[in-house]
């Protein structure tokens, strides 16, 4: 849809931006951006898409708020306890931006969900089964997969831009073999603000994606909020891997 003139105040220091301007602003008025998990991590990613100005967003999870989210999923309020968490996001984006449209999916990331063709999806669950069925449907609509992770004072982000990049995937940087438990919010812990600096980073990234300025494929990004460092690890292809490598032929 045209930008109108609420839109032209509405997002004003965009358009002060050279490198998002009207064109730039369009493109996230016209993107459709799938966002799955609505915990720590896809609460600031919603907050910030929605703040925009990206057109269409779908939020996916099957929970209902409950008391123990409060300390870090900040769009919810004591009295969301009991609600479907994409209702009360749906609510909340609309109220900050009327000009958007919002569906929800009160359910677990499926295939069928995944195949009403995005533009991008970011993962911001904590569930590596659900990360795999992500990273292979947006590596065969060669569409771009953001993915997250936070727990106790660490977060990590990994970015891949599918439609430019084939070389490297989620699947590739994942230790198939290990046996160790995954580490996750519920049974470690995690310090609120720190997921809300990766949904930041991630919010960040898909605009940088769908404005056409990211260049990063594969690269992780790690930080340590107990120590305030931020490192950048260069990620390997893995030959074998089940999605990107020569056994997925
Ligand atoms: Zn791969």
């Amino acid at each position: 849809m045209p930008l109108n003139d609420d839109d032209f105040m509405r997002y004003s220091r965009h358009l002060l931006m050279d490198d998002i301007g009207e064109v730039g602003q369009q493109r996230l008025s016209d993107a459709r951006v799938l966002i799955v998990g609505l915990g720590g991590l896809g609460c600031p990613v919603a907050l910030y898409l929605a703040a925009a100005g990206v057109g269409q967003i779908g939020l996916c999870d099957p929970d209902h708020v409950d008391i123990t989210n409060l300390q870090r999923q900040v769009l919810y309020r004591t009295d969301d306890c009991g609600r479907l968490k994409v209702d009360c996001a749906k609510q909340a984006l609309e109220a900050l931006n009327p000009g958007i449209v919002v569906s929800v999916f009160p359910r677990e990331i499926g295939s069928e969900i995944l195949a009403d063709r995005y533009d991008l999806v970011v993962d911001c669950t904590d569930n590596l089964e659900a990360r795999q069925i992500m990273n292979r449907a947006c590596y065969s609509q060669e569409i771009p997969f953001v993915s997250a992770a936070a727990v106790v004072w660490e977060g990590q982000l990994v970015a891949f831009d599918f439609g430019h990049f084939r070389s490297l995937c989620f699947d590739c940087i994942i230790d198939h073999n290990s046996a160790e438990p995954m580490m996750n919010c519920a049974n470690s812990g995690v310090v609120g603000p720190v997921l809300g600096i990766m949904g930041s980073m991630q919010a960040t990234t898909v605009i940088r994606l769908l404005l056409g300025y990211f260049e990063q494929h594969g690269e992780m990004t790690r930080y340590d909020g107990k120590r305030g460092q931020w490192l950048s690890i260069h990620c390997n292809r893995n030959l074998d891997c089940p999605t990107c490598g020569s056994a997925s032929d």
